[in-house]
């Protein structure tokens, strides 16, 4: 099932409950554009290389619309459009003023200079220019690309249409970017697993963590979970698992993988290292946070997951075959476009203190982060116990139902 279906699958099981059908479905499914662009820089050896970009505009009937740039070679047309559409669920479930947008290159950024990933920023930015902007659709980080292609992508953006930093999110702080923009997704992450954890009864230092994926992501929901006493038993990323049941320092694995040129965990040998799928069949595992790529958990694997609860940080990685499965089985499943809204909502906060010339403390930042999340977690919380549906459904029907209010109110377009 290729990801744009998946996410219509999920859309789907809570417009039906809903009663959204027919053409009001179909308006809300429907991108409102999709940009396919030509990216040609020059290499460092004087050679071209060509790139494929693209930016889909999924929705706008609550604002502007908003969502992240991914580097990546899987990237295409599909997988763009189904990440722009979970962007208008999420920001509909965390209630941001904002719709859905996504774009991204089809490359290999490990396999470029930095001066070459700069000078493919800037040739996109060249493409795209005229259709975003502060009113219009506003980008941010997703893998692949980091504060250092935000600061790019506003520069060149500035040099058509003047100054307006609020152009994109993900910024260097000293480059008008939020105190508290990078650590917010994994900070999300890891404070709603406090949440659901105490929900379910359970306390922190009885509750093993597992974290696939240890990028932006993972790295900061692993800190935050660590500090807040759960066991981080493994982390994973490409160059394999890293175990100890015991728990991992999570401080010496952080020390390592920033000294490593490529921030990978590779060398780390303070414990067991695994092939990199072992973390998801780990049988001690009460927490699964996949913080990677999108559709890990399949048909095929799903019956090798042991944990009762699983938060997903990364986007799409559970096929929606295999979510009915983990449903059937009394999985618990934060779904997406809750677990990892902390990054668009501190995005938020950085496009608001832009547009006030204005600089939030860190502790502030932190504290409307919190509420937010709070508020979404017991929203969703509720809305499945009153409908008797999981939490995705849940999730799904608070964010249609916000939407098609707007649409309501403002006309379809
Ligand atoms: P990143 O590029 O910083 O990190 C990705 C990590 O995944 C790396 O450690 C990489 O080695 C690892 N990885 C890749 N393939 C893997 C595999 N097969 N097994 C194990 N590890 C693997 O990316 P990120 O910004 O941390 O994003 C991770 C996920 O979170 C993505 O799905 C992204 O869409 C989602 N997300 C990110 C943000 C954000 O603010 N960065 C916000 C919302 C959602």
């Amino acid at each position: 099932m290729r990801a744009f279906e998946a996410t219509q699958h999920f859309f789907d099981v809570a417009a039906e409950q809903l009663g959204v059908v027919g053409e009001i479905r179909e308006a809300l499914l429907m991108p409102h554009r999709e940009i396919q662009v030509q990216v040609t820089i020059e290499r460092d050896d004087g050679r071209l290389a060509n790139f494929v970009g693209f930016r889909v505009q999924h929705d706008n009937y609550r604002g502007p619309m908003k969502g992240g740039l991914r580097y990546h070679p899987d990237v295409d047309l599909d997988e763009v459009r189904a990440l722009a559409s979970l962007m208008t669920w999420k920001t509909a479930v965390v209630d941001l003023p904002y719709g859905g947008a996504k774009g991204g290159i089809g490359v290999d950024p490990a396999e470029l200079s930095l001066r070459e990933i700069e000078r493919l920023t800037r040739a996109f930015v060249d493409q795209i220019h005229d259709i975003v902007g502060p009113d219009t659709d506003i980008p941010a980080p997703d893998m692949g690309t980091d504060h250092r292609v935000m600061a790019w992508f506003r520069n060149q953006w500035e040099k058509y249409h003047g100054f307006n930093p609020s152009v994109i999110t993900g910024k260097p702080v000293e480059e008008y970017g939020a105190k508290g923009r990078e650590e917010a997704t994994g900070r999300g992450v890891g404070s709603l697993t406090v949440k659901l954890m105490k929900r379910l009864g359970r306390s922190p230092q009885q509750t093993n963590v597992a974290i696939q994926g240890f990028g932006n992501v993972g790295t900061h929901a692993a800190k935050f979970l660590s500090e807040t006493q759960f066991p981080v038993i493994a982390v994973s990323d490409i160059s394999g698992t890293y175990y100890n049941p015991s728990g991992l320092d999570i401080r010496s694995v952080l020390r390592h993988t920033l000294q490593h040129p490529r921030r990978l965990l590779e060398g780390y040998r303070e414990c067991e290292v695994l092939p990199i799928d072992a973390l998801l069949g780990l049988e001690e595992v009460h927490v699964l946070i996949p913080a990677a790529l999108g559709g890990v958990i399949t048909e095929k694997n799903v019956d090798q997951i042991h944990a009762p609860v699983i938060i997903e940080a990364a986007n799409g990685p559970i096929h929606p075959a295999a979510d009915k499965i983990l449903y059937d089985r009394g999985v618990t499943v934060i779904p997406d476009i809750l677990a990892n809204a902390g990054g668009v909502t501190v995005s938020y906060f950085e496009w608001v203190q832009n547009r006030q010339h204005y600089r939030w403390t860190l502790d502030r930042v932190r504290q409307e982060l919190d509420h937010t999340m709070t508020e979404a977690f017991e929203n969703v919380w509720q809305t499945a116990t009153q409908h008797d549906v999981s939490l995705r459904t849940a999730a799904y029907i608070i964010g249609i139902t916000r939407v098609l209010r707007a649409a309501e109110l403002a006309g379809f377009h």
